[in-house]
C-alpha cells in the first residue's frame, strides 16, 4: 500500500542558518540507506538550495506552511505556487501555528484545499493540549480538528497525531496512548490514511510507536536537526517495519 509506506518527516522549524542547513541535508543524503520514505522540511529561505543538495537522492522536500491564496497583497506570506515545483509535502495545522499564529480549523481547511489543488501533499497535524487530556476531552478535540480541517475533503492525506504536551518537551506519549489516539483517528476518518506520531521522538524511543501496524512513521522536530539522530530514527523504523 503505497499511501501507507512508512514515512519519517523532519520538521526543522525556525532553526539553522544556510550553511548548517546545507550541511545537515548533505549528511542525511550521505547517510541514508533505508528504503522507507524520508522527507525534510527546512525553513522557506533554504528550500531551493537544500533541493539542490538532496537532488539525486530519494529524500523528499516539504514546506512548513503555505498561505491559502495563490497571489496578492499578503505581505510576508508564501504561496503554494512558489514552492510547488520543488516541494512534495507541506505541514499544515501544526500546533505552533495554531497557538502562535491563531490558525483555526477553518483556515487549516482552506490551506489543505489549496495544497491539494496545487498537487502538494499535506501532512495535517492534530492533537490535544495537556488540559484537554486532563479534562478527558482529548478525543473530542482531535475529532473536531479532523472534521474542521478536512471539511468537504475526501482525499487520502497523511495525518500526524501530535499531542501538544509531547512536542519539544522530551516527554513522548506512551506507545499505547499514541496507538489508542491513532486508532480513533482512523475510526473518525473511516478511510485508510497514513498516520504518523509526533512528539519528542528520538532514535531510542521510535520503536515504541512504529512497532504498531497502525502507526506509519513519525513527524520529528528537535531530533531532525542532528543527522545521526535523524538517520537513527529512519534506520530503526525500517528495521521494525521490515524494510
Ligand atoms: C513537532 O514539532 O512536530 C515535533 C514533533 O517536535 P519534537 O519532535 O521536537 O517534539
Amino acid at each position: 500500500m503505497e499511501h501507507r509506506r512508512p514515512l519519517i518527516a523532519g520538521n526543522w522549524k525556525m532553526n539553522l542558518n544556510l550553511e548548517r542547513a546545507l550541511k545537515l541535508a548533505g549528511e542525511i543524503k550521505e547517510g541514508l540507506s533505508d528504503d522507507i520514505e524520508v522527507a525534510i522540511f527546512p525553513p522557506f529561505p533554504f528550500l531551493f538550495e537544500v533541493k539542490r543538495v538532496i537532488s539525486g537522492s530519494p529524500i523528499k522536500l516539504g514546506a512548513q506552511n503555505i498561505y491559502h491564496e495563490d497571489e496578492g497583497a499578503f505581505t510576508g506570506e508564501v504561496s503554494p505556487i512558489m514552492i510547488k515545483d520543488i516541494c512534495e509535502y507541506v505541514i499544515l495545522g501544526h500546533s505552533e501555528r495554531r497557538l502562535y499564529f491563531k490558525e483555526d480549523d477553518n483556515m487549516v481547511n482552506r490551506k489543505v484545499r489549496k495544497a491539494l489543488e496545487h498537487g502538494i501533499k499535506p501532512i495535517l497535524c492534530v492533537g490535544e493540549r495537556l488540559e484537554d487530556r486532563k479534562e478527558g476531552r482529548a478525543f473530542e478535540v482531535i475529532k473536531s480538528q479532523l472534521e474542521g480541517s478536512l471539511r468537504d475533503i475526501d482525499a487520502s492525506i497523511t495525518i500526524a497525531y501530535e499531542p501538544v504536551w509531547a512536542i519539544g518537551t522530551g516527554v513522548p506519549a506512551r506507545g499505547e496512548d499514541a496507538l489508542e489516539a491513532i486508532k480513533f483517528i482512523r475510526e473518525v476518518l473511516g478511510r485508510d490514511v497514513r498516520v504518523l506520531y509526533g512528539g519528542s521522538v528520538n532514535k531510542d524511543n521510535i520503536a515504541q510507536f512504529v512497532r504498531y501496524e497502525e502507526i506509519d512513521g513519525a513527524l520529528v522536530g528537535g531530533a531532525s536537526l542532528r543527522s545521526e539522530e535523524f538517520l537513527g530514527i529512519v534506520r530503526r523504523t525500517a528495521e521494525v517495519k521490515g524494510f
